[in-house]
């Protein structure tokens, strides 16, 4: 086992090397850029490409890349060689601070969503100085922001980075009316835990669907699929092991702080937690953690699933995306702390928050919705469609202490009562566990667990820092305007306490009931993407990020397409090659077993062994009820997907998919998943659920 400490950040230009490699003057000026968001003196580029290039070519890099994150939701690279000619025919090696800066890409081969005029396929890639340049597969990869020649974001990183602008800018303005006058700069800190499957290699190739589209679009539920939970859990078997141990020394290469793994609920999944850091790098180290995890999988002749839901009937993989507030002087603005000042900073944040996920409950559950998500959001799975709160007991009853005005009562005795002005001192770790809040207080943190494994939590996390910025600018404004700050603070608490309460629910979001009394609150409920997306587009939405100069309305509405356009794609795809394996595997597979029945018959018959033949024509029976529904059912959605097709409107396109495509896929499922359980194992021509998930 390497020594973590030594292999840490070993590809990476970070902070340490910066500090050795470069003029003090130009660490000083990155510094100033890093860490107080300052913008960058070209000549200091020149400078630190220098560097790093002379330190790439140590490490064995003869490549450099601009890094970027288009909006596919993957990332993307070009490779440049170091090598420029010289006049005598001879090579030199150079990286210059230009080609740092910036890059140029062909971009027609990524989504704009219609901001790309056909006639203007360039697009540029910008330095990002705040996230450190690593060696991935002997390339340097520059992070950077990819966006049009018109300056509009075609990334995930651009809108991430101002949205963090946007909420340090309010978060300072509180802060400052607080008396913190030592800050410079608050940002967001995000720990992104990941799920995932390991699948057996030689297994997954003999499955179609997975290697075509991530996910089962056939197999029967194992006789015991998720109940073999607590035969799993807990123990790690030697060739995940192994593979965690890869992965682990791989991330810490990176720089990626890698905690703690262990199994999950279902059987053959697994997570993996980092340490937090700010969303910027969070969000640049989880793309490459996805990455990593796959590459890593390959080298042990495993495959690692991200799909949201790779089999039916078992847990599928979330995202927990992990958010807190950070001051540069290390305080976390949610922590709830002892003294009764800092409590009513923290009441403040805590409020503007539960506000921002009322008021906005529409956006969070647009960021999350994707094809693959649906399985997750809306089907019985955590968490639920609907935006809800958790805080757990403790955060709860002192909440609603403040909203009524009435004591505070613990039930522990050394606790402060709650006036107005005596907040109480918050006894820590008090919330309690609830797995099925899509939004849950945990301590010092909010965790949003809605994301799907296989996204990019940079979504997500614009979405939050832009309305929490946005509703602590409406703050800031009116305790600007107060004469009053304390008493002022405390009335602007309670009130925005009281007006959300509806978005707090505390009990089990899996419940029937939950859904008939969230929709009695006048809380949302978007089952699907399609329901969902079109809110991004909404008035009310358009104007927030354009009032937080996150992203103008053009930028909302390509983005919107993107998403819209994505759907419908991938179910296509899954559509069709439904299709195929319905049409070459399964009935092939169905009508060989068909025949060999028949042969036993002819052969009873044969020997004078008649007695109706009941068992072999109720088994011929149901095998030819199931094949002809299969088969019949491939010619259904076929024509759906055609149909589908010929709709121009973006959204038509994607509810007709919804409506008319999905539900036949499951017709065909249907009737597959009943032929896997009557034809004879030998003929089945691909790996059960029950193989795939004990194959490792
Ligand atoms: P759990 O008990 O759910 O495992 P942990 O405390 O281990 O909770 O944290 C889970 C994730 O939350 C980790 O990725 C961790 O780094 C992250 N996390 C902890 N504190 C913060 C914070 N202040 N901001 C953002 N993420 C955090
Ligand atoms: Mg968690």
């Amino acid at each position: 086992m390497a020594n973590p400490s030594e292999i840490f950040g070993a590809n990476v230009f970070d902070d340490r090397l910066m500090q050795e490699r470069l003029p003090k003057e130009t660490y000083r000026a990155l510094q100033r850029t890093r860490e107080e968001g300052r913008s960058l003196d070209p000549a200091v580029a020149g400078v630190v490409a220098n560097a790093m290039k002379d330190w790439a070519l140590e490490k064995g890099a003869t490549h450099y890349t601009h890094w970027f994150q288009p909006m596919t939701g993957v990332t993307a690279e070009k490779h440049d060689s170091f090598i420029a000619p010289r006049k005598d025919g001879t090579v030199l090696l150079e990286f210059s601070g230009k080609e740092l800066v910036r890059g140029e890409t062909d971009a027609s081969s990524f989504p704009s969503g219609g901001i790309r005029s056909t006639f203007e396929a360039r697009g540029y890639t910008a330095w990002d100085p705040t996230s450190y340049a690593f060696i991935k597969e002997g390339v340097l990869c520059i992070p950077t922001a990819y966006c049009s020649y018109g300056g509009q974001a075609l990334d995930k990183k651009t809108p991430l980075l101002r949205s963090m602008q946007a909420l340090n800018k309010q978060a300072l303005r509180i802060l400052r009316l607080f008396g913190n006058d030592d800050v410079v700069r608050v940002y967001a800190t995000v720990g992104a835990e990941q799920e995932y499957f390991l699948v057996d290699k030689d297994m997954y190739k003999k499955r179609p669907d997975l290697v075509v589209t991530g996910r089962t679009l056939f197999g029967a539920k194992p006789p015991k699929g998720q109940e073999l939970d607590d035969h799993f859990f807990g123990v790690i078997k030697p060739r995940v092991q192994a593979y965690m141990k890869d992965l682990n020394e791989e991330l810490w290469k990176l720089g990626i702080l890698a905690k703690t793994e262990h199994n999950e609920a279902a059987p053959a999944q697994h997570e993996m937690a980092p340490i937090f850091s700010t969303v910027n790098i969070a969000a640049d180290h989880n793309q490459l953690t996805m990455d990593v995890m796959k590459r890593v999988a390959d080298r042990h002749n495993l495959v690692c699933l991200l799909h949201e839901k790779p089999f039916a009937g078992v847990n599928g993989s979330g995202k927990h995306n992990n958010y807190a507030l950070s001051t540069n002087t290390g305080l976390n603005l949610l922590e709830p702390g002892d003294t009764p000042q800092q409590n009513a900073q923290f009441l403040l944040f805590l409020a503007a928050i539960i506000a921002s996920v009322d008021d906005y409950q529409d956006l969070l559950r647009v960021v999350v919705a994707h094809a693959g998500n649906d399985h997750r959001l809306g089907a019985n799975e955590a968490p639920p469609a609907i935006m809800s709160i958790f805080l757990g007991d403790e955060l709860n009853a002192i909440i609603e202490s403040v909203v009524n005005s009435s004591k505070y009562e613990t039930h522990a005795p050394d606790q402060m009562r709650l006036g107005v002005h005596i907040l109480p001192k918050f006894p820590k770790d008090s919330t309690d566990r609830n797995r099925t809040s899509p939004f849950a207080f945990t301590g010092n943190k909010f965790e949003f667990r809605s994301l799907g494994s296989n996204q990019s939590i940079s979504g997500p996390n614009v979405v939050l820092n832009t309305i929490i910025a946005d509703t602590l600018m409406h703050m800031a404004d009116e305790l600007e305007a107060a004469s009053d700050f304390t008493s002022a603070a405390d009335a602007l608490i309670r009130r925005t306490l009281r007006e959300h309460m509806r978005i707090i629910f505390n009990g089990n979001g899996y419940d029937q009931s939950w859904r008939e009394e969230a929709a009695r609150r006048g809380l949302l409920n978007l089952p699907t993407t399609v329901d969902a997306l079109p809110y991004y587009i909404h008035q009310k939405n358009l104007d927030l990020f354009e009032r937080q100069k996150v992203f103008t309305a053009q930028e909302v509405h390509s983005r919107y397409e993107v998403k819209l356009e994505k759907y419908v794609k991938v179910i296509d795809i899954e559509a069709l090659s439904m299709v195929d394996m319905a049409r070459q595997l399964i009935l092939p597979a169905a009508l060989r077993y068909s025949k060999d029945v028949a042969k036993e018959a002819e052969a009873k018959l044969k020997l004078g062994f008649d007695a109706g033949l009941k068992l072999e024509r109720s088994l011929l029976g149901t095998l030819d009820e199931q094949m002809t529904k299969l088969y019949e059912g491939t010619f259904a959605l076929e024509k759906a997907v055609e149909d589908t097709r010929s709709i121009e409107d973006m959204l038509e396109k994607a509810k007709f998919t919804r409506d008319r495509i999905l539900p036949v896929m499951e017709e065909i499922r249907k009737a597959g998943d009943i032929l896997e359980t009557v034809v004879g194992k030998e003929y089945w021509p691909m790996p059960t659920y029950q193989e795939l998930l004990m194959s490792v």
